[in-house]
């Protein structure tokens, strides 16, 4: 297995590989970039096929954490870290608190949040073993609800600030009373965000592959339920992918008839180069790592004093930060995906310059 000449290695500070034979546990931190802070990223516990899918993985997500806290300006570098096993069968306590011991060494370079596979409490028993994992603590919630450490509720707030902006610039409007959307998926965030849009008037399609997650929008909203090959093609005003990454490709993007993609879902382009596709088409996409920040500038916040009106602002800030991606793609002709790692990249030092080593390694 390949790790410094491996397709998705971009410089990486620091790729740590774990193992505990008492345990099980197999794990990989990969440190793409800490001159922002230290880095921040989801712990996801996946039955990965090979070590090298494991590594894929943490290599290509611990990047995108650094674009994505960088343009959400954060005073954090870019880490995942990732669990190689099935949750529901090889997840037990004592493998979750080896991984804590293993966070601990070293030393706060690397902090885990919640990711697919991993909850608030098994975050909570690896945080028996180190103070280096985030969003396990109660606190007052944004919206003055009270908040489990549960970042959905922001995420999906992001995402609707977000398309507002696309909509606004696209489409030159404000309101959103009787503006039509398409979500796809209708589970932590697009449950949200979809009442989000039904309480500023918009008309809603939606479609998820749980029946009873549509049903919740059908009741609540109003919404229209379609089928899985409808979803991103209707003739509607904005589609919001918030299920799966990679649907934004040669085969959707013609048949889109909507002129704004606008959702949470993580790595909606299938290949970077899509953002052009869409582009050409006349569609605007809304890059997903500006748009989804939301959920990282709450366990973020949730790590210094938690103050809802603080945290609401940083959110918000969400739509500068898109309308400068916009007007910029505008004035150059080049695509809004492009633009907006061109942004990131101007906010923080490349690689090798870790803020408390003077050395890239591989341990
Ligand atoms: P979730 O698992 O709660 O919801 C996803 C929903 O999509 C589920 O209801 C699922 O049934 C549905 N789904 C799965 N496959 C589908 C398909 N083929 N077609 C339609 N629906 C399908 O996840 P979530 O927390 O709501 O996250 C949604 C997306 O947003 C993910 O891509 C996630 O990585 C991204 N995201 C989430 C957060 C967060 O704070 N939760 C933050 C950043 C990014």
């Amino acid at each position: 297995m390949n790790v410094f000449s491996h397709p998705e290695f971009d410089n990486h500070e620091q790729v740590c590989f774990f193992t505990d034979p008492k345990t099980g546990l197999k794990a990989i931190v990969a440190i793409h970039n800490s001159s922002r802070g230290p880095a921040l990223g989801g712990c996801r516990m996946f039955p990965y096929a090979s070590d090298e899918e494991a590594l894929r993985d943490v290599l290509r997500l611990s990047r995108g954490m650094t674009y994505k806290s960088a343009l959400a300006n954060l005073d954090l570098g870019g880490g995942k870290s990732v669990i190689i096993g099935d949750p529901r069968q090889h997840k037990t306590e004592a493998l979750m608190e080896a991984m804590g011991r293993c966070l601990e060494q070293l030393g706060g370079r690397y902090i885990a949040a919640e990711d697919s596979g991993t909850s608030v409490v098994d975050l909570q028993i690896m945080g028996r073993h180190t103070t280096q994992v985030a969003g396990t603590s109660e606190h007052p919630g944004f919206d003055g609800r009270p908040s489990n450490g549960d970042p959905s509720p922001v995420t999906a707030y992001g995402v609707f600030v977000g398309l507002k902006a696309a909509v606004r610039h696209k489409l030159g409007r404000n309101d959103l009373a009787g503006l039509t959307v398409a979500v796809q998926g209708i589970g932590n965030v697009g449950y949200r965000l979809a009442r989000h849009l039904h309480e500023a008037g918009a008309k809603l399609w939606v479609y998820d592959i749980h029946q009873d997650q549509m049903d919740r929008a059908v009741q609540e909203f109003g919404a229209t339920p379609v089928s899985a090959d409808d979803i991103l093609t209707l003739p509607v005003d904005v589609v919001a992918p918030c299920a799966l990454g990679a649907v934004l490709n040669d085969t959707s993007i013609p048949k889109l008839q909507a002129k704004v993609v606008a959702g949470a879902a993580n790595n909606q382009l299938e290949r970077p180069d899509h953002d052009a596709l869409l582009m050409q088409h006349g569609i605007l996409y809304a890059p997903d790592f500006v748009l989804n920040a939301g959920g990282i500038i709450d366990v973020f916040h949730s790590r210094t004093d938690y103050e809802p009106d603080r945290v609401r602002a940083h959110v918000d800030s969400i739509d500068a930060t898109l309308s400068e991606i916009f007007t910029r793609s505008d004035r150059d002709g080049r695509p809004t995906g492009v633009i907006a790692n061109e942004l990131a990249e101007e906010r923080f030092k490349p690689a090798a310059t870790p803020q408390d080593s003077t050395l890239a390694q591989v341990s």
